[in-house]
């Protein structure tokens, strides 16, 4: 069982009867990126039942963005009761960086009219519902583990090559967050010294060389529409990046999704496992490999469905697990 990832870890025990009584019992799930906000109800067993979208539209501000997002948000809570018969216990939320713990404010890279956006806060007050969220990559890995390409394992990474990279690191199952909650930010190893200037001021950052923006701006042309040689390319960087996380962290298990690498396949993975067999040679990394997110699509969604039970189950554990000599 890994701790930090729902799994199918069995209903609580204490449950009440009415709660019982509840025929499906879901979290309301949200993803948020720079091109749509993306919507599930996620069951416990980590099933989506039912799903919506709604495109990010250019150029309107932070509030119309927020209503389209409300509206959406609404007319799924609806649907859950009305349509499923379930009950909403919380919603989970994955939403692209920046964002402080807990979703209290966000700015996402490519959703610029939010910035500083009290996501959370008015997420719960939209809902009445306790609301649970953090990083799109940190909620894919929940998400992976949970019911992914590593399920099952206690130590992985996982990285996320997009328009931009992001990754997360679970050990001893429990997800790494660090002082500011971004452990696992890989976009920013150095992969290329001296290569291009990345955002954050560094060169040769794997973001600045390999992400969906970086070959756009490197090839001219849309990463849907690469070059052998830029699949390979990209696979080679995010294979060294993913044997300095191997060697440091002491895994052996990358999993790697996002767009830019779904897009490239087998000649992506390939080259990342050749760059990752040469760079991961100690006793304990050595065999590490990197395999596909196999959630696909419904990646973003699950893993939001992930960081809202965990919430939920956290939240009730107290509760349940208490002492009789508890204060
Ligand atoms: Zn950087």
């Amino acid at each position: 069982m890994i701790s930090d990832v729902p799994g199918a870890e069995p209903q609580p025990d204490s449950t009440t009867s009415a709660e019982q009584q509840a025929p499906h019992d879901v979290v309301l799930a949200i993803d948020i990126n720079g091109e749509s906000f993306e919507a599930g109800l996620v069951t416990a067993r980590g099933e989506l039942i039912d799903r919506a979208s709604a495109p990010v539209e250019p150029d309107v501000g932070p509030e119309s963005h927020y209503t389209a997002l409300a509206l959406m948000v609404t007319e799924l809570n609806e649907v859950a009761r009305e349509h499923h018969n379930a009950r909403v216990r919380g919603v989970g939320v994955g939403c692209e960086g920046l964002v402080n713990r807990g979703l209290e404010l966000v700015s996402p890279v490519s959703l610029s009219s939010w910035r500083d956006f009290p996501l959370r806060g008015r997420l719960a007050e939209l809902t009445g519902l306790p609301v649970f969220g953090d990083l799109d990559a940190k909620v894919l890995a929940l998400a992976e583990g949970w019911l992914g390409a590593a399920q099952g394992h206690r130590e992985f990474c996982v990285i996320t090559v997009s328009a931009a990279i992001d990754g997360a690191i679970v050990i001893d199952g429990d997800l790494l967050e660090g002082a500011s909650g971004y452990a696992g930010q890989v976009g920013h190893m150095i992969v290329e010294p001296g290569g291009r200037r990345c955002r954050c001021g560094a060169q040769g950052c794997l973001d600045a060389e390999a992400s969906g923006q970086a070959i756009e701006a490197i090839t001219g042309r849309p990463h849907s529409e690469p070059t052998y040689e830029i699949m390979q390319r990209t696979g080679r960087l995010v294979g060294r990046a993913a044997a300095m996380i191997c060697n440091a962290f002491d895994l052996t298990m990358v999993v790697v999704g996002g767009t830019v690498a779904s897009g490239f396949g087998a000649t992506f993975f390939h080259a990342a496992q050749v760059a990752l067999d040469e760079d991961a040679r100690l006793s304990y990394s050595r065999g590490a490999r990197i395999t596909p997110s196999r959630l696909g699509e419904t990646g973003p969604v699950l893993g939001a469905g992930a960081i809202g039970w965990r919430g939920v189950r956290r939240s009730v554990r107290p509760a349940r697990s208490q002492p009789p000599n508890a204060r």
